[in-house]
Order: C-alpha cells, then structure tokens, then sequence
C-alpha cells in the first residue's frame, strides 16, 4: 500500500473496521522504503523490530476491541534532530554519528502516546543548517517529483518520506524556513507553529529563540491533527507557553467569509518565478472567492530580514554548539593536549557549513562587535515584530509565497552559500516574529514542480490559520 492515497484518518478508519491489520502496513512500509529510499535518501536510519512490535501490540488491542485514537497504528517519520530513547540522533552530523540519547522529546512521546508509530529517523541538513538536505554530513536527499533537484531543507528528509507516500506524516523543525521550504518543494502541507506552542525538550538546539517542532502532511486536517496531539504546556521546555490547544480538527470547515487577508507588497520582488508569481495570484483570486477580503500591506523592514536571521541564528548557534567537545557528546578524537582534543574532535566532526555558522556566529558575539552587529539585529528584529503587529491590526491573516521559486537542481547553490541564504527571504520573517505559519501546495511550475503558498497568522492563531488553508485545499483540489 502506497499511504500517498489514503489519508491518516481512512487508514484508522481501516483498521477499526479490520479490513487490514497494522503489521500488514508497517510490513508494506518497510518494504516500501527498501525499494524507493536508496535512491531517495529521506532516512538515516530505520526501526523495523520496534516498530512491528508496536504494530504487534496494537493489532492485539484492536482486537480486544480497544477504541482507537486517531493517530493510532499511523505510520510517521522523525526528523534525526529530536530524540527517541535508545535510537542515535545524528543530527546529520559526523560528531554526533554514534549518539543515542537516554530521553525522548516530549513532541515524538506525545506522537506514540496517541499511537502512532516511528518507523525511521530522517535525513536533514548538517543541525539543521541550510534550505537543500545537501549539508547532511551522510549523503542528500532528493525531491520525489524529480531525483535532480532538491527536496529543499533542512527537513528535506522529512517532506521527502511524505511526498513519496513512505509516511503518513512526519515532524521537522524550524528555524528560519525550514518546514515550510520543503514542504512547498515537495508539494505537501507544512505547519511551524507559534513559538512557544510546541515543546522544545528534546529537540537537539540550533537557535533556541527561532526553533519550533512542526508537521509534514498531505492534507490540512492531519496537520491540525498532530498539532492537536503534540502541542501545549511542557513543564521540561521554559519556553513553553501554557495556552491550551483547541480543537483545531473540529473547526475546519467554519466559514472563511468576511476573514481579511493581507498581501504584503514587498514579497512580490525580482529574482522571483514569474509561474511562481501567478499562482500565487491565483491563490489570491481563490481566496476571495471564498469570501476573504483582500487588502494589500506593507512590512517595511522586511529586506533587513536575511541579514538580520543570519546574525542572531548563527550568534545563538554558536553558542549552542560549544558543548560538542569530545567530552560530553558523541565523538571525540584524541589529541596530544586537551586543547588539541577539542581542536580534532571539532575540526573532524563539523561539517564546513556548521563550522561557517559558528564562526560568523561567534564573531558577531565578540566584544566590539557585539553591539555593532548581535545588539543591532535584536533591535531589527524588534522592528519585524512591530511590522507584522501593526498589519495584524488591519488584517487576519498575510498570504505570500513561500519560496521565490521551485525546487532547484542538487549542486546549483552548494557554491555559493549567500544565494542559498536568499532563498530563505519570505520564511524568515515567521521566525524572527514568532508567528505560526503554513505552506501548502497551489498549483505548479512550468518545469512540473510543485509551487507552495504560505499563510501567516498572528501568534496563537493556528485556528484560523488552518481553517484558511483547508477551505484553500478544498476549493483548489492541489492535492496530487
Ligand atoms: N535555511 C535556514 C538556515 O539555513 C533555515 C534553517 C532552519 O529552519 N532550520 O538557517
């Protein structure tokens, strides 16, 4: 069974009706994975027994007649950057390439709490650093709709097993785009959630003031779904907010008339596909049609934004990663002296776009350019909350692109890291602000790929934020 025909919820409704077994699909899964993942690469590494026990123990149950939750027996993919207990988190790193964690991240325990069931560990950029999955330090991954151009990234791996049909749905995080940049190159739904909604404990940390947990899916309703099931209060994140989930599933279909939806006018820049352009005009012309109103915006400072993400989450990584030495942390290559243990360890095990961050990072941190560059950024970013704080006066929601164009060609931009950067340019902004926003599919490009639109919403506003796309989805049919 290829699960790119069924949804999550016609997959529980199968296995309450015994028309098929969980092990049957886990099996198919697996064998599924063997036959399409080595030329893919969307996994690191898989866990079959584990997971046909699980799937074993919840066959047993359904037939005990125990009612089912709605994610139950669903087969799901892990970005290799959150913790399972017992299993490595490489982070697509070499210097955390024999790491297994002794906890699992609260985000995958709530995930198997409600059933689901992780069959593999999937590919990323080297922790999470880049829009490709070429930074993996184990080899990239490819876009299911064309094996030569990339998935995008960092979650590449992620959107990939989804696409492909390997998965129902996965988790990837997101720093600056990197959910809903592959969701959009591979054509299907991705959520990064307000910040603070998703617990953090367990998610290796890249820039801990941007990241957030969110879902890949074919369809809107089962990202409402699994964030319904793994976001809310985590005691184990400080920065977990105590706001209560809704019930996101359950308001879908509410009406979207009279919502007013506004369209920035400094995202509609050069350098941007003109089929890329179009649909998203077209989205727009949807959108009304739904009865949205649509009013233009401005976000003044939007073109600070790639200068100032790249200072303050490469500022915040290098900080982060200091704490792989070699002591405490997976690998560690021997050295005459401590210093030259530490020297070793971290010139072996980095790759060169993670050693780049931690260098531009741990400049911009450094006394007397500390307030030129780190201080001067938070005050940008300020000013970006303030933009999308004064719009959200006027409008519900903001609608854009979500990437400048389609999915590019595997190699195009792994020489040139700063037009790898600028195409991060609509996704930052999310971060920097806080706000929850989707990508979703809209149509396609005159080169068959798949274009994504992305809706930003003010902080907590998941509810309605979903409840656009899936009316979007609906009248639009995008789904392939
Ligand atoms: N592409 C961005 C970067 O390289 C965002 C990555 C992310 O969201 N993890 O930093």
């Amino acid at each position: 069974m290829n699960l790119k025909n069924i949804t999550s919820d016609a997959l529980v409704e199968k296995y309450r009706n015994r028309e098929i077994a969980v092990q049957e699909v886990i099996e198919d899964v697996f064998d599924e994975i063997d036959r399409v993942d080595p030329d893919l690469g969307a996994f690191i590494h898989t866990r079959k027994d584990a997971a046909l026990e699980e799937a074993r123990v919840l066959d047993q149950a359904i037939a005990n007649g125990q009612t089912l939750s709605p994610l139950a027996g669903v087969p799901v993919a892990i970005k290799d950057n959150m913790n399972i207990r017992g299993i490595r988190t490489t982070c697509g790193s070499k210097i955390l390439e024999e790491y297994v964690p002794s906890y699992t991240s609260t985000a995958v325990e709530r995930l198997q709490h409600a059933g689901a069931i992780v069959v593999g560990k999937t590919n990323l950029d080297e922790f999470a650093m880049g829009s490709s999955t070429e930074n993996s330090a184990f080899y990239p991954t490819r876009n299911p709709h064309d094996h030569d151009r990339v998935p995008g990234g960092s979650s590449g791996g992620s959107a990939a097993a989804v696409a492909a049909g390997l998965v129902s749905l996965s988790l990837g995080s997101d720093t600056g785009g990197s959910i809903r940049q592959p969701a959009s190159f591979c054509g299907v739904v991705g959520v990064k959630p307000t910040y603070g909604r998703v617990s953090r404990y367990g998610l290796v940390a890249f820039a801990s003031s941007l990241d957030q947990i969110g879902p890949f899916t074919r369809t809107v309703r089962e990202s409402a779904q699994v964030l319904e099931t793994i976001c809310g209060f985590d005691p184990l994140d400080s920065t977990s907010t105590e706001v209560g989930v809704e019930d996101w599933t359950g308001t879908l279909d509410q009406p979207a008339r009279g919502l007013r939806i506004g369209v920035p006018k400094e995202y509609f820049v050069d350098g941007m596909d003109t089929a890329v352009r179009d649909k998203i005009q077209d989205a727009i012309a949807t959108l009304e049609g739904l009865g949205c109103k649509v009013k233009q915006v401005s976000l003044p400072h939007t073109g600070y934004a790639v200068a100032t993400y790249y200072l303050i989450a490469t500022a915040e990584a290098s900080s982060n990663l200091a704490r792989y030495d070699g002591v405490r942390y997976g690998l560690r290559v021997e050295g005459a002296t401590h210093q030259e243990m530490y020297r070793q360890t971290r010139m072996r095990g980095f790759g060169s776009e993670v050693k780049r961050r931690i260098l531009l990072g741990t400049y911009a941190l450094s006394t007397g350019y500390y307030d030129a560059y780190y201080l001067k950024a938070q005050k940008v970013r300020t000013l970006i909350l303030r933009d999308f704080q004064n719009a959200f006066e006027k409008v519900d929601l903001i609608v854009t692109p979500t990437c400048p164009t389609t999915a590019f060609k595997l190699g195009e931009k792994t020489d040139d890291p700063l037009s790898m950067y600028l195409s991060d340019i609509f996704t930052l902004t999310c971060n920097l602000a806080g706000l929850p926003g989707i990508s979703m599919p809209c149509g396609k490009g005159s080169d068959g790929m798949p274009i994504g639109m992305q809706l930003l919403g003010n902080h907590f506003e998941e509810g309605q934020l979903l409840r656009v796309a899936h009316q979007f989805e609906q009248a639009g049919g995008f789904n392939s």
